[in-house]
This record gives structure tokens, C-alpha cells and sequence, in this order.
């Protein structure tokens, strides 16, 4: 007996059961070590998740791609690492720990433990850490949950020894190719963090929609009375950093008088639209004869403008014709008089460099403005923008008229901080970067790849190596190495990080330190205190060393580094022998080179083309000059049903865990698996509801009519596995079944277990699980339904019989298997009640056996036609209204249907007449099956669909009565059927038949 099938049963429960079952008895580690001697490898990297808090419902969706593929190629024999990743440093986690503690600068950072700075920055390390740790574990549970089968006691985390020298190593080798360098530019910043925010952590995502107001401000022309450059700004807080104003040269620009009399510089074709009406245009010229004028600005008389203005006299609030490559300038909003804070702005930065301009740096990290800006200092200018405002629309210029002309409220897309919305500024700051367009210094064999290739060209060459799906994403990423600026790898600030192994002397000379080793060796000092301690603040900054050039002692800089440095060499650090020892790629190249590069690697795109997949082969491209993954399987953005991004406010966002006890986790690895990833998916409790209802119950109904009718019928599970396994062997052997049926099923599901294999090898799931949707279907609505006569109390054929459940136990069985990867709770559950085995988790996929020519594609066709036509005939009958209980002796069926009508096989018709309750059937007046017409009288369908009808009555009369389907009755029927009684007991399990008016049970 099969262990009984519950029609309701509790998925969730079931699926936590497995989960029990599988760690308590090891057999997750048997699953990993199921191919361990295996000389095929499949190497997946995993990229790894920020362990900062709970899972959300969207990370499932990537985790079951990282469980699917291993679990499929752990079926098909690969050797396999299995090691999952935690991203761990970095500002997500900083702020999250800041949030718990409830701090808010960077100065109570430092005095977490007052009056110690050192002591507050090793403690506040140490609490991100443990954050690290809290939700890593939480992580880990919720993966397991999912089923994720994993090395779940050893993976990686990016903030291990391991994986920070190896970051060293890297970046010594873009020192020694003479890539690093400091540069002193214009950058992003965010007020908050008090760091730079780089061209990478700057994703669309992060753009807001926000209203500013943006003001048109007057800036009266030296020498000529009157008039005045009119420019537009939506940024007021950079005003007093203004140093000139660009115009374009072959613009037309007018002065126009407006209705106070003052006059106004503009261009031409903006001047409706600022104007609106009641002005005159005086005259019209070029830009490029506005070209060095020299106006007055609103901040002049501030000491910090005085003193710049002083020091630069020839090149103080001048206009310049601008650079189109650099700060284009458009007529479509503004005046076409652009406003350029050299300090403040990343093209008027690139503008000031390219003129020689000087800049006027105005606020410090937290964005206040700086001492010696008069009644601006120390207050802050992103969260007091009416300081400016309020200035401008009161004081008056030297034409007595205020500075502001007009102030106007503007909508447009502004940058946020990522990691704590606050919105950016811009400011001039000292970072490092890894430079993209020089060729190498470095003495390599490769002396042609030295001169010719800058690091952004050999990254180029190496991203088409790649394998990009969808296809868009080579486009994607070659789109942004071909755009993107040097790498900016260094955070001001902040603590929680690598720590860039960067030595600057004050004498101008720097190094970079490659490994531990490396700085012990050079160490003067400190290194006693270091000792012991994970490479990071404060403990790291004990160890200072000797410059080479002038003898000085040299601190590292305080910066750390760029948290995707950190994820980017992960194929390089966490390659090791079991998971956990020394990086193989530093102990047994050999070795590593056969898990490198890696097969595969998986993740939602939006943002990994700037970040993970960027990071990967920029430092893969620097140390080996080679694709660091050969495929890669992008996936869009998974929204609520609603089909808005989720979020918690909006009610549509569903925590991993509450989405897993709700939905199960089987159902939703489907619907993942289900998913074209091109495309973002929109997620929630209706959708799932679907996929349950229309895959996942049709498949345990299948399920359970096998286990029901087995049990009923008593056949034992030997009988299966005598004839089709031995304990060793997989089930693949079947007698040959002389039912057109079980040859056309079997025909089917050899065809799913190659395209299966087919699609998941093309990294393909969605192909896989929908040819599985149409075999489930078949196998239920045709199959089982077609069969229904051939088991139980219908069966008139012991052989026949047997033959169904033969077929059906070996369709389920391997289709458990097939199922594992996608579904693996449901498909244990099936496979150890039908074998009695201890799990599926240890099986191989399964083989077809070619002697059996199961593969029949000419029935499968001939299936096909026939299948039509029955969709035909039962539109044809529900059009005469006559019920399909009722036989009738001919149906004339009118379809399109018209080829191949004579090569079908009588066994084909005959399912076709049963399945339509027919004794004849004609297509299109033409074709007849069978050719000699059956003859029957209308009084023999008559007693025919009487019978029909009886039997069904006592069928539901026995369900009414909650009857055991194997229970026999004592039954009153009508004298009419008496001819029939022994067929009727027969089909109804009746012990002993009376005859009476109407039809009773006992
Ligand atoms: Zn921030
Ligand atoms: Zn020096």
C-alpha cells in the first residue's frame, strides 16, 4: 500500500516536513556529494546578497535560478562547489546600524564611546558586523526554506580576510600597470553619508521626481548700464559659487527691454516663453559676441568670493562660449545663459578644468556652507534652499532692481543617495581612481596587448566573450564600459569597508600594498597592534610604513574602498578546496583553472551592468585578462499584481517568509521558474493562486487518483518495482503496452524528458516548465480521463489494466525527478510514497531507453488531429443540445480540420467515438470511421444511455451517502434493468440487486 493521498493537504506543512527529513538525515550532504569523483564540473558562482536584512519575496525569485541549475546538473553527474555568497560591507550596512543606534553624523559615529574616537570606530565595525552575522543567519534559514540546497556552513563572505587581500592584490596589479591614480574632480555626493557617491551607485532607480524651485536671476553687465545677462538655475544653492556663465556661439542671443525698463540677455528663441508678453527686443547678436563680458553676481561681497574674484581677475563672472562635448547648451527650458559653479557641477567642473577657470569651493561634507561665505556659513544648503531664495528676492543689484527675476517651481528627475535617499549635492573632492584609458606600464609577455590596449578596451574585448542572456545585455554592458569614466574606488568617511591599501607621503609619492604579507614586510610600525585583527578600521591604520623615496613614515589613506570591489573578485577569493580553506587561485592554480571561468552566474540586471557584472570583469579582465563567468542569466524587476514596484507603505510587498507559509514555497519557485526573465514579473497571492490551481492541483490530483486506485486495487508497490527497478537501478525499463493510450503517454513524456534536458541546458527554464504544463495537462485532461474505464470496477481487462498502472507508475515516477530542480518538495513527496526510496534529492535524470522506441511521433501526431476533433464534436453536440451521456449513433462533425484523416489509426478512432460517446462519426460529410457503418436501433441507444444514466445516479447517490468507494451495497433498482443486473453490480459494487419503482441504497 502507498501511503494515502489528502485532497486537501497543507503544502506549506509538507514542505517543512522535507525540510526536517532532509537535514536531519544528512541528506543534503549527500546530495552535495552525490558527483564528488565526477570529473565533469558545472561551476556556478553565486553573487552574493547583502546580508542586511530579511529576504523579500524578489530575492526568491533569483534564489531558485542558483537552486534549479545546480539541482539539474547534480542530476546529470557534475562535480559541484554549491557555495552561496553574503555581501557584507559597505554603506547598506553602515546606515542600517546607524539607524539602530539612532545616529545621525558622522560625529556620533566617532563618539560612540565618548572621547574615544579609535575605540568608537572599532565598535561601531564590530556592530556592523554582527549585523552581518544576525542577517546572514536569517538568510540562510529562509534559503533552506526555499529549498535551496547548499554548502550552507560554508559560504562566502565578502568580508572574510580572504576576500579583502585578494581585493589588494588586485588593486596592486592596477598600481603596477600604472592605473591608480588620485583625482581632484567634481563629484556626487550625498550630504548624509558624507561620502562620494560614484558614477556606478547612481542607478535610474535613484533619480526621484522631485519639485525644486528654480529661480531667473539678474546679473547686471559691467560697463553696460542697464543690462544684464537673465540665467535660470535649477540648483540656487550653487549660486554663490557661480565663477561665469556660458552661451553658445552660434546661438542668436536678444536683449530685451521688459516692462520695468531694465534689459535682459537671452536667447532668442527662449524669449516668449520668459517673457511671455509686454516686452521689446532691442537688438539680436551671436553668442559668440557676448563672449567676454563681465557682470556683477548677488555673492559678491562674501569674503570667500572676494578673495577668489581677487586672485582671478581675468577670470571672475565672465561669459565664455561653451564646449558642446562638455556642457551642451539647449533651447528647449532656461535662457540659454548657463549658470557655471566650477566647484559644483560635474560639467562646469570639466569646463573650469578645460578654461583654466578657478572654483569657489562652498560647502563642507555635510553639506553646510563653509566658514568665511558671511551670513551663509553653517547653515546647511540643501535643507535651507530659501536662505538663497530669500537673498535674491530682497537685496538689490547695482541697477536697484532685486537679484531674482523670477522664481518658478521646476519638476525633474534629481539623483538620491542609494543607500539613504537623501538627495546629492555635487562637490570638489580628492578621490582615487582606477584609470580606463591608459595602456599598461607593466612588463607582461603580452608585449602587444601592453601598448595597444587601454584596461576599458581589453574589458570590451573580454564582455564579448561572454554569453549574455537576455541578448540585450551585451548591448547593455558594452554601452556602459564604452561611456563609462575612470573607476572611483574610494569612500570618504566612512568606516565599514575595505581598506584601500593605498600609502600617500606628504612628499607626493604613493604606493600600493598587494597582501598582508607584503605590508608586514614593510611595516615600521604598528603591526603588533594590528596582529589579530581583520584588515579594516581603526586596527589596520596601526601599521604605517617607510616611503621609498623620501624615507617619511606613510599612514594608509583613511578611505575605504568601493563596496563592488568587494563582490567583483569573489571567482578569485572564494574558489577553494571545500568551501573553506586558502583560495585555490593563490594554492593550486590548476585546480582553480577547472572551475574557472565559471559556467555561470545569475542575478536581476537592472543596476548589475554598472555594478556586479561590471565589478566581475573589470577585475577579472586587470588579473587575468579573461571572462570571470561564461553565461550569464539577467531577470528583470519583480513588481506587486498591482503592478507597481512593491513596497511596504503600498501594501503590495510580501516578505519572503509570510509569502512562503501562504504560497508554499513549490509554487513559487514555479512561477519563478515559469517567467520569461526578460521581462519583470509582476508578483502576488492571486497570481499564485493561479499557478496552484492550474498546474500544481492537477498534478497531485494525478498524483492521488494513481495512490487511490493502487490502494484500492490493492497492488503493492513490489509489483512496480519488481518488474521495473531493483534497488540499485533506476526505473527505466517497462513492458510494452499494447493500449494506444499508455504508448501515446509514453510517447509524450519521452519527449519532455529530452526537451527538458534540452532547455534547462540552454539556460532555459521557462521553455522547460511550460512543455511540463502541457505534458501535466495531457497526462490529466486525456490520459487519466481517456483511462477511467480501464481501472477499478470499469476494468474488463486484467492486462490492460496493469498496463495503466505501469505506465502511470513510471510517468510519475521520472516525472518527480524531472520535477526536482523546479519543485523539489512535491516531487519528494511523489517519488519516496511510489519507491519506498529515501529521497529524490540523489537520483540522475532520467534515461530513455531507446530499445523501447518509445518516442512515437507519429501517434503523437495522430493524438494531436484527434484531439481536435473531439473539441470539434463536443461543440458539434453542445450545438444540438444533446448531453454526451446520451450515445448517439452518428456525429457529423463540419471542421477545417481535413489532412491526414485516413492515416489514423482504428485505435485512435475508437478513443475518439468513447470519448464523444458515439458509434459513428463523419467529418465534413466526406470521411466515415468506422467505414462499415455500426448499426444501431434507436431502441438499443435508448437503453444504452438509460443504463448510462442509472449507473451514474448510484454513483452520486453513493458519494451523497459518504460511501468508501471500495464499499459494497445492498441495491434497489427498477425491473427494466434486470437484464443488466450483473454488469450494474459490477460497476456499482453491489452485493445483491432487488427490483422496486425507484433506485434505493443500503
Ligand atoms: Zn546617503
Ligand atoms: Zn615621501
Amino acid at each position: 500500500m502507498f501511503k494515502p493521498v489528502n485532497l486537501n493537504e497543507n503544502f506549506p506543512e509538507m514542505e517543512k516536513k522535507w525540510l526536517k527529513h532532509w537535514y536531519e538525515k544528512g541528506i543534503d550532504k549527500k546530495y552535495r556529494e552525490k558527483n564528488s569523483k565526477s570529473d565533469k564540473y558545472f561551476s556556478f558562482l553565486d553573487g552574493p546578497i547583502t546580508a542586511n536584512n530579511p529576504m523579500g519575496v524578489h530575492h526568491a525569485w533569483g534564489r531558485t535560478y542558483k537552486d534549479l541549475w545546480p539541482r539539474f546538473y547534480n542530476l546529470l553527474g557534475y562535480k559541484q562547489r554549491f557555495q552561496n555568497g553574503f555581501d557584507c560591507q559597505g554603506l547598506w550596512v553602515e546606515v542600517e546600524v546607524e539607524k539602530e543606534l539612532g545616529l545621525h553624523t558622522k560625529k556620533d559615529i566617532e563618539n560612540l564611546v565618548p572621547g574615544d574616537p579609535k575605540a568608537s570606530i572599532a565598535k561601531f565595525v564590530q556592530l556592523c558586523k554582527d549585523r552581518v552575522i544576525k542577517y546572514s543567519g536569517i538568510q540562510t534559514e529562509q534559503s533552506k526554506r526555499l529549498g535551496y540546497l547548499a554548502d550552507w556552513e560554508h559560504s562566502y563572505f565578502t568580508m572574510s580576510d580572504e576576500n579583502n587581500y585578494m581585493i589588494w592584490k588586485f588593486l596592486k596589479k592596477c598600481f603596477d600597470n600604472g592605473w591608480i591614480y588620485k583625482g581632484h574632480e567634481s563629484v556626487p555626493w550625498c550630504p548624509r553619508c558624507e561620502t562620494a557617491i560614484s558614477q556606478h551607485e547612481m542607478l535610474t532607480e535613484d533619480y526621484k521626481e522631485l519639485v525644486h524651485q528654480s529661480v531667473y536671476f539678474e546679473l547686471p553687465i559691467i560697463g553696460r548700464k542697464d543690462e544684464n545677462l537673465l540665467v535660470w538655475t535649477t540648483t540656487p544653492w550653487t549660486i554663490p559659487a557661480n565663477i561665469a556663465v556660458a552661451v553658445e556661439a552660434t546661438f542668436d542671443y536678444s536683449l530685451v527691454e521688459g516692462a520695468t525698463g531694465q534689459k535682459f540677455w537671452l536667447a532668442k528663441e527662449l524669449v516668449k516663453s520668459v517673457f511671455k508678453e509686454n516686452y521689446k527686443i532691442l537688438k539680436t547678436v551671436k553668442g559668440k559676441e557676448l563672449v567676454g563680458l563681465k557682470y556683477q553676481a548677488p555673492f559678491d561681497n562674501l569674503p570667500k568670493v572676494k578673495e577668489v574674484a581677487d586672485a582671478n581677475p581675468d577670470k571672475f563672472h565672465i561669459v565664455f562660449a561653451t564646449d558642446k562635448m562638455i556642457l551642451p547648451i539647449t533651447t528647449t527650458e532656461g535662457t540659454g545663459m548657463v549658470h557655471t559653479a566650477v566647484s559644483a557641477g560635474v560639467e562646469d567642473f570639466k569646463m573650469g578644468k578645460k578654461l583654466g577657470l578657478p572654483m569657489i569651493p562652498v560647502i563642507e561634507d555635510n553639506a553646510d556652507y563653509m566658514e568665511d561665505l558671511g551670513f551663509l556659513s553653517g547653515k546647511n544648503a540643501k535643507k535651507h534652499p530659501e536662505i538663497i531664495l530669500d537673498f535674491l528676492k530682497k537685496e538689490l543689484n547695482q541697477n536697484g532692481e532685486c537679484w531674482a527675476f523670477a522664481i518658478v517651481a521646476y519638476k525633474h528627475r534629481y539623483p538620491a543617495c542609494w543607500r539613504c535617499k537623501t538627495e546629492l549635492v555635487w562637490k570638489v573632492e580628492d578621490e582615487w581612481y582606477i584609470a580606463m584609458d591608459k595602456t599598461s606600464q607593466l612588463k607582461i609577455n603580452n608585449e602587444e596587448l601592453r601598448i595597444n590596449k587601454t584596461l576599458r578596451e581589453r574589458m570590451i574585448d573580454v564582455t564579448k566573450k561572454i554569453k549574455w542572456m537576455p541578448e540585450f545585455g551585451l548591448d547593455r554592458e558594452l554601452d556602459w564600459l564604452k561611456n563609462m569614466h575612470d573607476w572611483l574606488i574610494s569612500k570618504k568617511n566612512r568606516y565599514w569597508g575595505l581598506a584601500l591599501p593605498i600609502y600617500e607621503c606628504e612628499c607626493g609619492e604613493f604606493e600600493v600594498i598587494g597582501s598582508k604579507e607584503e605590508l608586514k614586510k614593510r611595516s615600521v610600525s604598528g603591526w603588533n597592534e594590528f596582529e589579530g585583527h581583520t584588515p579594516h578600521k581603526p586596527f589596520i591604520d596601526e601599521v604605517k610604513i617607510k616611503c621609498q623615496k623620501c624615507g617619511k613614515v606613510v599612514s594608509r589613506t583613511a578611505d575605504v574602498g568601493n563596496p563592488w570591489l568587494d563582490a567583483g573578485i569573489v571567482p578569485y577569493s572564494t574558489i577553494s578546496k571545500d568551501n573553506q580553506s586558502q583560495p585555490l587561485y593563490l594554492e593550486n592554480k590548476k585546480e582553480w583553472e577547472k572551475w574557472f571561468p565559471v559556467n555561470f552566474i545569475t542575478e536581476s540586471f537592472p543596476g548589475q551592468f554598472k555594478n556586479w557584472f561590471y565589478a566581475l570583469i573589470a577585475e577579472s579582465t586587470v588579473l587575468e585578462n579573461e571572462p570571470p563567468f561564461k553565461r550569464v542569466l539577467g531577470f528583470g524587476t519583480q513588481l506587486g499584481e498591482d503592478g507597481r514596484p512593491m513596497h511596504k507603505s503600498w501594501g503590495n510587498a510580501i516578505e519572503f517568509s509570510e509569502g512562503a507559509d501562504k504560497i508554499g514555497v513549490d509554487v513559487m519557485r514555479w512561477m519563478f521558474a515559469r517567467h520569461n526573465p526578460a521581462d519583470n514579473m509582476l508578483f502576488g497571492y492571486k497570481k499564485a493562486d493561479e499557478v496552484r490551481r492550474q498546474f500544481y492541483l492537477m498534478l497531485w490530483n494525478v498524483y492521488k487518483f494513481f495512490v487511490e486506485y493502487s490502494n484500492l486495487e490493492k497492488i503493492d508497490i513490489k509489483f512496480f518495482i519488481g518488474k521495473h527497478q531493483t534497488e540499485k537501478k533506476s526505473i527505466s525499463s517497462l513492458l510494452p503496452s499494447k493500449n494506444v493510450l499508455d504508448q501515446w503517454i509514453l510517447s509524450r513524456f519521452a519527449s519532455i524528458v529530452g526537451s527538458a534536458e534540452k532547455n534547462l541546458k540552454e539556460f532555459s527554464a521557462k521553455d522547460a516548465t511550460l512543455e511540463i504544463e502541457k505534458f501535466v495537462s495531457d497526462l490529466s485532461t486525456w490520459f487519466i480521463r481517456r483511462s477511467r474505464d480501464r481501472v477499478w470496477v470499469n476494468s474488463e481487462n486484467e492486462t490492460d489494466k496493469n498496463n495503466f498502472y505501469e505506465t502511470l507508475y513510471y510517468v510519475l515516477v521520472n516525472l518527480s525527478i524531472i520535477l526536482s530542480p523546479f519543485m523539489p518538495f512535491v516531487a519528494e513527496e511523489i517519488y519516496t510514497n511510489l519507491t519506498g526510496r529515501e529521497t529524490v534529492n540523489l537520483e540522475n535524470w532520467p534515461k530513455i531507453n531507446e530499445k523501447l522506441k518509445m518516442k512515437n511521433e507519429k501517434l503523437e501526431a495522430e493524438m494531436d488531429i484527434a484531439r481536435k476533433v473531439v473539441e470539434a464534436g463536443q461543440a458539434e453536440r453542445k450545438l444540438t443540445g444533446v448531453k454526451v451521456r446520451i450515445p448517439l449513433a452518428n456525429l457529423n462533425i463540419k471542421t477545417e480540420i481535413d489532412s491526414n484523416l485516413k492515416s489514423i489509426s482504428n485505435e485512435v478512432w475508437e478513443v475518439v467515438l468513447k470519448e464523444l460517446n458515439i458509434k459513428n462519426i463523419t467529418i465534413n460529410d466526406k470521411f466515415h470511421y468506422p467505414e462499415k457503418e455500426v448499426k444501431v436501433t434507436e431502441e438499443q441507444l435508448a437503453k444504452e444511455g438509460k443504463l448510462r444514466n442509472l449507473i451514474r445516479e448510484i454513483q452520486s447517490e453513493r458519494k451523497l451517502k459518504g460511501l468508501k468507494t471500495d464499499q459494497k451495497i445492498n441495491l434497489t433498482i427498477p425491473k427494466e434493468f434486470e437484464i443488466d443486473s450483473n454488469f450494474i453490480a459490477k460497476r456499482v459494487l453491489a452485493n445483491k440487486i432487488d427490483f422496486g419503482p425507484k433506485i434505493e441504497i443500503e
